[in-house]
């Protein structure tokens, strides 16, 4: 990293408690800041970032009923009101203080790619002009938790990522920032607005690190699965990590019963050392012991996402270890044909090579599957649509090891 990127790298990580790139362990304080705290970290908080007791703390520092809380959350999350002056059934004096207070922002569709019952991907403008991405897919029974009938988003947690793996479009550029909760919740509200269609299987797979915004995500999950918010049931949502594993240790004692992926990508420390610079930082072993103390806790399986890449990491050497790993954790493995990224010199292996793949694990007895997309055209891998669209080169940061 150069100096003007590890200044701004600083800055970032200093930024606040709620935005981290930090893979400092000391950093991984356990605790739900007040509202107090939330907001003045932030110049004006967007409502939406909010949970519901912190809004009633709001409406009563304001001199409201607490009950209007729950007003506020009908109008955001059951009406998807748009500006605080739909709210009709609010007094119009508490509506002009709450616009005082707080924003109320939207994001706007930029393009969308994909047609009806086909998988969609949305390019959306952040209010500070920053692009992020989202994918709808249809029902698609190998997908993370989801039943055959449900409809999934795989939502963006960061602008760009600091993790740098050397495959991925979304690390292409560096890190530029954390997403506020509500810019996570609002990927959701507004693709759901956009396609006309209910998402019920949520992914946080999109663009960025999601458990290098610890808070930031938890804080949307939360929204996301109130009965007061989008009402979505915390095993319909996924995590994936690349492989933080003190943040995975977190996650494990984190009440809500979200899923975790992990993307391994490599079952040797040399193989995924070559193409994830965080091995660097926690090798295969750290990993899979955080993913025992995460199994130990949780009720449900993870999963191990391993892209297969033509010549990297598929060789039968490699898939006898990732079966050696996943039995080790009891984990399902989900393989993935790479999907090309252009100005990346990777491939996807022959089909009969992701066959053989599949069949050793299987031999081995390990639950696993084998997305069969058609993939390079608009399924291309999250982060592209954003660098072909972005015309600005943001300031941009990586992580070093
Ligand atoms: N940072 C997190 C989540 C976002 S990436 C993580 O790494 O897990 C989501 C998944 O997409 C990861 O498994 C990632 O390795 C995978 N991915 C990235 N680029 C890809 C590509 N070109 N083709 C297929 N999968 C890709
Ligand atoms: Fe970041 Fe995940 Fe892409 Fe790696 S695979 S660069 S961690 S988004």
């Amino acid at each position: 990293m150069d100096n003007e990127a590890s200044n701004h790298a600083r800055k970032l990580t200093t930024f606040g408690q709620f935005s981290s790139v930090n893979l400092c362990p000391a950093g991984l304080k356990k605790t739900i800041l007040p509202v107090k705290s939330f907001v003045e970290y932030r110049a004006k908080v967007d409502i939406k970032s909010l949970q519901l007791h912190e809004l009633r703390e709001s409406v009563r520092a304001l001199g409201e009923a607490v009950y209007r809380a729950r007003q506020i959350a009908e109008w955001l999350y059951k009406k998807r009101a748009c500006s605080f002056e739909e709210m009709t059934d609010l007094p119009r004096d508490l509506r002009a203080r709450l616009a005082g207070q707080f924003s109320l922002g939207k994001l706007e569709v930029v393009r969308v790619l994909g047609g009806q019952d086909t998988t969609k991907k949305f390019l959306f403008r952040l209010s500070d002009g920053n692009l992020v991405e989202s994918v709808l897919i249809p029902a698609s029974p190998a997908l993370y938790g989801s039943r055959s009938d449900r409809r999934t988003i795989c939502v963006s947690t960061q602008v760009g990522c600091a993790y740098g793996c050397k495959f991925c479009a979304s690390g292409l550029e560096g890190f530029v920032r954390n997403l506020e909760p509500n810019e996570m919740v609002d990927q959701i509200t507004t693709a759901e607005k956009a396609s006309g269609s209910k998402i019920d299987n949520i992914v946080f797979m999109g663009m960025g690190e999601p458990l290098a915004n610890f808070d930031n995500v938890m804080r949307a999950v939360r929204i996301i699965n109130a009965p007061w918010g989008l009402g979505i049931g915390a095993r319909h949502m996924t995590v994936s990590t690349s492989g933080l594993a003190p943040q995975i240790r977190r996650l494990a004692e984190e009440p809500l019963q979200i899923r975790l992926a992990v993307s391994l990508h490599g079952a040797s420390d040399e193989v995924r050392g070559r193409i994830m610079p965080i091995n660097r930082r926690y090798n295969i072993d750290t990993l899979l012991s955080a993913c025992d103390y995460y199994a130990s806790h949780k009720k449900q399986h993870l999963t191990f996402e391993y892209i297969l890449i033509k010549n990297i990491n598929d060789a039968d050497e490699q898939a006898r270890l990732l079966a050696k790993h996943a039995r080790r954790v009891k984990a399902k493995v989900n393989l993935i044909p790479y999907n090309t990224v252009r100005g990346l010199p990777w491939s996807r292996p022959l089909q009969d090579r992701q066959e053989r793949f599949l069949s050793i694990l299987r031999d081995y007895g390990i639950a696993a599957t084998l997305r069969r997309e058609k993939g390079d055209d608009i399924e291309a891998a999250c982060g592209q649509l954003r660098l072909q669209t972005k015309k600005t080169k943001p300031v941009s940061s990586w992580v070093s090891f």
